[in-house]
């Protein structure tokens, strides 16, 4: 199939040779003629599978003919990144058809989203809060609206935007195309996708097995030994661009930190920082300028970056969903990709659950010349003061990355590849043959994340 066979408007078929489309991915081959013939839309997808597009070139189709200067088409995402994405896509498919989208989400200014607003698009892409105080203060006209897409609505949910969703559902008009995407299907998003979708077309594509290409492995360490051991983990793999999670956006901020000390060109994505400075992480990461961005779940939600070569779990996932989803991040397009999750003794019930949903045993691996029995430090190392410069350097030993049980994908490890192969990272981390000199996190108690609100 190509995508001459949706006979896209000349315009937008432009827009989406422009773009280097060559191939509909599979939801793009579900779900386009279904939208483009005005069903309501269930889509199980997570970012990767090509889902904007699956939606968006339908939307752009449908606004080609009829009014324009009025809002037609809305679409709702937790994420202000992911609002910017999708807002991008447009802009890149819709290039020649001179349709407008805004985009509508807190922490930037309230008056350039009016004056967008006043001088009339038709498409608008929004976070749920701001999106309501623009409601809320007539703002935005959404009377005319035709098409609402919920995006990543599982994710909306987590966030607590669900009250929200249905404030703004209220305002909308009752007959409309809705499409629900999400990639994952909770029972709260099962019952709102019953309660707004009328006889749905579900479409699903790679939501419940992460791609083959993937290589994963786990490495049991002490919570206090995580970052030192991630170091050597980083020192001793051939990494192109790592994506880290963590629980906590503390944790983000002070990973990111603690690689940038120790010579890494790192950022960190969590939603503490102004809009500018996120934005500057994501395109740092994108061009390169990063080689690692440490992120929290919420903050990562979204990003695309097609070259992520390591996915590292500094903290494991709350469910098996979760790491697939965060796996997903690697071995796109049928690249190759290494997945790593450091494990405490405390994350073994959640190591068993993803095995038994990915249906075989994740690789226990050890590095080699660690010191794994590095005792925890007496203080709690979260607020500890920075440690002084490293007293003893021993010789450097010849460390590896030792398999110790389980099975892998079938992939050498990286460790295995040459160093020459390797990218040095500007000024080497301190981790050869040294006791750790960032202790790591103490270990902390297991709060449900709570996400940043993306008015
Ligand atoms: P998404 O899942 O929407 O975040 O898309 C993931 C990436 O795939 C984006 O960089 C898109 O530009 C790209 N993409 C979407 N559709 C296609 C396609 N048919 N062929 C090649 N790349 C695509």
């Amino acid at each position: 199939m190509d995508f001459q066979s949706f006979n896209f408007h000349p315009s937008i078929a432009s827009g989406v040779k422009a773009a280097g489309y060559t191939t509909p991915t599979p939801i793009q081959e579900q779900a386009i003629p279904s939208v483009m013939a005005g069903c309501d839309v269930m889509g199980l997808a997570q970012t990767g599978t090509g889902k904007t597009a699956a939606f968006v070139l339908p939307i752009l189709q449908r606004l080609m003919k009829g009014e324009r200067g009025c809002v037609r088409a809305l679409i709702v995402a937790p994420t202000r990144e992911l609002a910017e994405q999708i807002h991008e896509s447009i802009c890149e498919l819709g290039r020649q058809t001179r349709l407008r989208s805004a985009t509508i989400y807190g922490g930037v200014s309230v008056n350039v989203q009016i004056e967008k607003l006043k001088r009339g698009v038709e498409i608008v892409v929004a976070c749920p809060g701001r999106l309501l105080d623009h409601i809320g203060q007539g703002t935005v006209n959404l009377s005319r609206l035709e098409v609402l897409v919920l995006d990543e609505a599982d994710q909306m949910f987590d966030m607590g935007f669900l009250p929200d969703i249905r404030r703004i559902l209220k305002q909308l008009p009752a007959v409309r195309q809705t499409l629900l995407f999400s990639a994952t299907m909770p029972d709260d998003i099962r019952r709102l996708a019953s309660e707004i979708l009328d006889h749905p077309v579900t479409v699903q594509a790679g939501s419940t097995t992460p791609p083959v290409t993937v290589t994963h492995a786990i490495y049991p360490v002490a919570q206090h030994l995580k970052t030192a051991l991630l170091l050597e983990l980083l020192h001793h793999t051939d990494t192109e661009s790592v994506l880290i999670f963590t629980r906590t956006k503390h944790r983000a901020k002070r990973l990111g930190e603690q690689l940038e000390k120790a010579g890494y060109k790192a950022a960190s994505l969590q939603g503490n920082l102004s809009q500018n400075r996120r934005q500057a992480a994501l395109d740092g990461f994108r061009d390169g300028s990063f080689q690692i961005l440490v992120a929290t779940d919420i903050a990562a939600r979204g990003i695309d970056v097609s070259q992520i070569s390591h996915v590292v779990n500094y903290d494991i996932t709350d469910t098996a969903e979760a790491y697939i989803h965060r796996i997903g991040r690697t071995g796109r397009a049928a690249r190759t990709g290494d997945a790593f999750t450091l494990v405490t003794s405390e994350d073994a019930v959640m190591v068993r659950t993803i095995e038994k949903k990915l249906n075989y045993q994740l690789e226990r691996r050890t590095v080699e010349g660690f010191d794994y029995s590095v005792p925890a430090p007496q203080k709690d190392s979260e607020f500890a003061r920075p440690p002084r410069q490293p007293q003893v350097r021993k010789p450097a030993a010849k460390k590896g990355i030792q398999k110790t049980a389980g099975q892998g994908a079938g992939r050498p490890s990286d460790a295995s590849r040459p160093a020459s192969a390797r990218p040095a990272p500007s000024g080497k981390p301190h981790s050869h043959g040294v006791k750790p000199v960032h202790p790591g996190d103490a270990p902390t108690a297991r709060h449900p994340q709570r996400a940043p609100r993306a008015r």
